[in-house]
């Protein structure tokens, strides 16, 4: 039976393919008593479940990517490391014999010892363990119900599929990324949750919140993900297949077009030159942002270098990552925006820092680098010293108030002290900005610019702040609205407190992708964008298309309108 369903699309293009059911969600584990003569029956059968987790990690191992980003070998080996120690191996067995219990249940109460103990650890590298056994545990206890996918087999299961789960951290979302997904459904999150960015910045059709999508779909299904439109088809007829098959060659033709203005300058039809850079995540995202004709990065998220791994990386890490970026880009400039952990982008192996009540409101970003020094002087130091090998300007997340700048400012002064005793070489004038993504920041722009080189706006926050709507939560993702009079006269106010402080202002947030509101930002005075790769010549089409005259009157009518019909028509005349 052919079924159509209805999610957010998040990252456009189209994909046809096998499913592929991802299950996060716990083992439900039944508890029952076995009569003795079937004890050693149950004895065999965990440890036949143990040797085949121990097989499924090793046949993981040999999968691993050249090119990945993370220490997925190291993880595997610890897993394989606890499927060898007696506590997970011998102990259960002890409660199969000794008190009757069916294997998962006896390895379930172990789990629940070990964990406890774990959990009362003083030292956070061991109390971070504790994670590790419960994923092991729930491997076993997946094999012994007879189903076998966890999120990192998932890696290697879900090549040429279109995975749908119930959700994906950013972290599951990297491990799958080389491993050619077709496209991504998830039943949360929102147009602006890291995992969205993440699949529009790797080219991979997304749909997010789209309820209940697993409970619809058997194994077997064919499926096909229309990124734009939000839509999944389940087992389409032969008609409709043919239709989206040919929607996907018209994409690969318009793509193909596109292509032709990779060397084109940036620049306006009445001949006002625009900056337009990209956003990239990994050093690894040079290849993508090579391909568009990308020749200077606007805003590098470093903290992805954070994710999926036990210990954050040392100085030398940080440095030969930038390093890595700096070479590619030919002496083109770079924005290293220190790291923004926290909220949706937590630092997995960390239980010892305590769970905030309200996450995108807490300790993240700036605020989790000034209480952390440990984590965020490495990474300074390692900018400086990047500093001395190409054009690195430095930025700092989520800033509220002045205090952040200044107390950046000073440690950066004294990293530069450390680093001139030492004779290594930096640049003392390289430029330091921040983002303008807290209202706060937005509306004391004319303060606060002073005490910085230059600016960029990150829209995705900015939203989620000024209209209190947490950007990964589907429930409220209909409020998310980069075109309410709120937001409008924020970013108008930012861009001309800017100008009159005679700094550079620039946008990065998803909004500057989106090509609906890219002549809307012309408008508003806004010369500089920086965009994920996968948008960045579309985006370039619409700037070199835009004549500027006669458009800040249409967008000054747009920020006086509060009617969504006139609203959407005055849209439509500057989209022309
Ligand atoms: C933003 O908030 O718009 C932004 C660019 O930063 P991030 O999406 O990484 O929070
Ligand atoms: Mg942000």
């Amino acid at each position: 039976m052919s079924l159509i369903l209805h999610g957010i699309g998040v990252s456009k293009g189209i994909a046809i393919g096998k499913v592929y059911i991802l299950n996060h969600d716990q083992v439900e584990v039944n508890e029952y008593l076995l009569p003795k003569h079937r004890l050693d029956e149950e004895v065999a059968r965990f440890e036949n479940a143990l040797e085949a987790a121990r097989l499924q990690l090793q046949y993981l191992r040999t999968q691993i990517p050249k090119s990945s980003t993370v220490d997925l070998d190291a993880f595997l080996e610890a897993h394989l490391m606890m499927l060898e120690d007696s506590m997970l191996t011998k102990a259960p067995v002890e409660l199969i014999l000794e008190h009757h219990y069916n294997a998962e249940w006896a390895l379930k109460t172990q789990c629940d010892r070990i964990v406890q103990i774990f959990k009362n650890m003083e030292d956070p590298y061991l109390s971070a363990r504790k994670s590790d056994i419960e994923q092991v545990v729930v491997r076993v206890l997946r094999i012994l119900r007879g189903h076998a996918d966890t999120p990192i087999d998932a890696v290697e299961l879900c090549a040429n599929a279109i995975v749908v789960a119930d959700d994906l951290s950013p972290a599951d979302t990297i491990l799958m990324q080389h491993h050619g997904i077709l496209a991504f459904v998830t039943e949360f999150g929102g147009t602006t949750s890291h995992t969205a960015i993440l699949a529009r910045s790797l080219g991979i059709p997304a749909i997010v919140s789209l309820r209940r999508a697993r409970t619809y779909l058997r194994t077997t299904d064919t499926l096909i993900a229309d990124g734009s439109q939000g839509v999944l088809l389940v087992s389409p007829p032969a008609d409709i297949l043919r239709y989206y098959q040919r929607r996907q060659q018209q994409e690969k033709y318009q793509r193909s077009t596109l292509t032709k203005l990779k060397s084109a300058p940036v620049v306006t039809l009445d001949g006002t030159p625009i900056t337009l850079h990209v956003n990239i995540e990994f050093p690894e995202d040079m290849v993508a942002v090579k391909r568009v004709g990308g020749e200077g990065i606007g805003l590098y998220r470093t903290e992805f270098l954070f994710l999926n791994r036990d210990q954050p990386p040392d100085e030398e890490e940080h440095l030969s990552a930038y390093l890595r970026v700096i070479k590619e880009l030919n002496g083109g400039p770079i924005t290293i925006r220190t790291l923004d952990l926290g909220a949706d982008k937590q630092f997995e192996k960390r239980p010892d820092r305590p769970l905030s009540p309200n996450p995108a409101l807490g300790l993240r970003a700036i605020r989790l680098c000034l209480k952390e020094l440990k984590l965020f002087k490495p990474q300074l130091r390692a900018i400086l010293r990047a500093s001395a090998h190409g054009q690195v300007r430095i930025m700092i997340p989520m800033v509220s108030g002045l205090q952040e700048i200044l107390q950046v400012r000073k440690l950066l002064t004294e990293i530069g002290e450390e680093l001139s005793q030492k004779s290594i070489k930096f640049n003392p004038q390289i430029p330091f900005g921040a983002m303008v993504e807290i209202p706060a920041m937005a509306v004391c722009l004319d303060l606060f610019a002073p005490y910085l080189d230059f600016l960029s706006i990150g829209t995705n926050d900015l939203i989620q702040y000024t209209l209190a709507l947490d950007r990964g939560d589907s429930a409220v993702n209909y409020l998310y609205d980069p075109l309410h009079p709120a937001i409008l006269r924020l970013l108008k106010m930012s861009i001309e407190a800017a100008k009159e402080a005679n700094k550079p202002i620039s946008l990065c947030g998803e909004m500057a992708s989106d090509t609906r509101y890219v002549r809307l930002l012309l408008g508003l005075g806004l010369r500089s964008f920086s965009v994920h790769p996968e948008a960045f010549l579309e985006v370039k089409q619409v700037i070199n298309q835009s004549d500027l005259i006669g458009l800040t009157s249409l967008v000054n009518s747009v920020l006086n309108t509060t009617c969504l019909v006139e609203m959407s028509d005055l849209l439509e005349e500057i989209n022309g």
